[in-house]
């Protein structure tokens, strides 16, 4: 018997209704080449070769590396699974087919995974995502809650909030309810035509501090009559605070 890694992040899914919706979720079908993190006892890697995907899975606990090469022996041996003993933070992905991100990952780099594979060159199509429920709130918002961590990932690809998955649902149970995260339609797109570092120094500054309205912090890298003129130009109220502003606004805030 091998106990939990708290220090992992480990929280093995154990309903099956779930796993499910994470597949599902992925459209993941038959030739789908499909990037686990994480796999941990199996539960999702295993529904995932049923669908017929090829899933290479990277995990970092070396004991449950012959568990599961037990267990996914004949997958392996076809090449069905390649199953490689790494940190994803050390890991570089980049195959020569479209891929799709699909994992229950360790809570404790949710930011610095999503990070990793919205921003690299190759990254993939669409990711699906167990993360904390909060997170997944926090990602989707709209309408005044925009924050940092929203606007990022809308400038990479379309988050959706798929469904609230219980703490009941691991073993052992986290301590928050977790949620299933879709991020579609990834590319670089959004950037064509301006610089991405410039959009996050900006979009940095505007964040900086919450109390302050945008204009106020964004004074600390423009010219106050030059910013008073962008906004004005593009329509942009001079009192709006940075969690009301739009995708497209950073965007435009950031032509030259
Ligand atoms: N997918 C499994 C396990 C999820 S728990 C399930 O749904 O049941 C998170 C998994 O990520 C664990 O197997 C843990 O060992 C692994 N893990 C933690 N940190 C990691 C890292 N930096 N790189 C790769 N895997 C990691």
């Amino acid at each position: 018997m091998i106990f939990a890694k708290k220090s992992l992040g480990q929280n093995f899914l154990t309903n099956t209704g779930i796993v499910s919706s994470i597949v599902d979720a992925g459209l993941v079908s038959s030739g789908d080449t499909i990037l686990e993190i994480g796999p941990g006892r199996g539960i999702l890697t295993e529904e995932l070769l049923k669908r017929g995907a090829r899933v290479i899975a990277i995990e970092k606990d070396a004991e449950l590396i012959p568990l599961l090469q037990e267990k996914f022996r004949d997958r392996m041996e076809k090449s069905q699974l390649s199953l490689i003993y790494e940190d994803i933070l050390n890991f570089n992905f980049s195959p020569k087919e479209p891929y799709k991100l699909i994992a229950n990952i360790p809570y404790y780099i949710t930011g610095l995974i999503i990070r990793k594979f919205l921003t690299s060159e190759k990254q993939p199509e669409k990711m699906v995502l167990l993360v904390q429920k909060e997170v997944a709130e926090r990602i989707i918002a709209q309408n005044g809650k925009e924050s940092l961590l929203s606007i990022s990932v809308k400038a990479y690809g379309t988050p959706t909030y798929i469904k609230t998955v219980k703490a009941g649902s691991f073993t052992p149970a986290p301590k928050v309810d977790s949620a299933i995260l879709l991020i579609d339609s990834i590319s670089h797109d959004f950037f064509k035509g301006i610089s991405e570092e410039r959009f996050f120094k900006i979009l940095h500054a505007g964040f900086a501090h919450k109390r302050k309205q945008l204009f106020g912090n964004l004074k600390a890298i423009f010219k106050e009559t030059e910013l008073k003129e962008r906004m004005k130009g593009f329509g942009i109220p001079e009192n709006i605070r940075a969690e009301d502003m739009l995708l497209e606004n950073w965007k435009k805030l950031c032509e030259v």
